[in-house]
């Protein structure tokens, strides 16, 4: 079983083309300035199987791949990976995944690789706020972009503008991207919790 915080069934920010997001409850890392507080606490969320999951991710026929934050994807790589191959049974889809461990910490570990066999792109490390460079899809330039595969290899995930879209759910506000820091700020300054 799964334990979601949220997930976005398509967006052109996380990623190129349009991607569905999975951001998963629980990190054991607590990055100071961290976009996603409220999904630190290993807290009962959403509780999905990986076919419901999967189910969800393909609801928006325009979405040509996936990304996966948090959260820690890591410490549900699992039900993560078991989702991945549900989606791909159906159509195929890339695969982005955030981590706050570094590659060199999950090699080895046999549920991490499950998850790592399916993964296009991994942005590795921890998130540091003194290393925010504003640009581009990682947090802060300590992390690394690797390609363990081919299939996205032309997309330029370290530099660039930051992208970001505010979506509507309900009565509930969702920012989702790697915000320009400008953003960020004023996203905290009206009340907003959750990227
Ligand atoms: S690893 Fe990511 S989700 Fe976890 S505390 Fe750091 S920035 Fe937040």
């Amino acid at each position: 079983m799964l334990n979601v915080a949220e997930i976005c069934p398509a967006t052109r920010a996380l990623g190129p083309g349009v991607r569905a997001v999975v951001w998963v409850q629980g990190c054991p890392f607590r990055c100071r300035g961290c976009l996603a507080p409220n999904w630190i606490p290993d807290r009962p969320a959403r509780q999905m199987t990986p076919d419901e999951l999967a189910a969800t991710l393909l609801g928006d026929p325009r979405v040509t791949g996936l990304t996966f934050s948090g959260g820690e994807p890591m410490a549900q790589a699992a039900g993560l990976a078991a989702t991945v191959r549900a989606v791909r049974a159906v159509k195929d889809v890339t695969l982005i995944c955030f981590t706050g461990f570094r590659l060199e910490e999950l090699t080895g570990r046999p549920i991490a690789e499950e998850l790592l066999a399916e993964v296009d792109v991994l942005i590795d490390g921890r998130y540091v706020a003194a290393r925010d460079n504003d640009r581009g899809m990682r947090g802060s330039d300590n992390q690394r972009v690797h390609h363990l595969t081919e299939r996205l290899r032309g997309h330029d995930f370290t530099g660039g503008p930051r992208r970001a879209e505010i979506h509507v759910k309900d009565r509930d506000v969702l920012l989702v991207g790697v915000p320009p820091s400008s953003l960020t700020a004023a996203w905290h300054t009206i009340g907003g919790g959750r990227t």
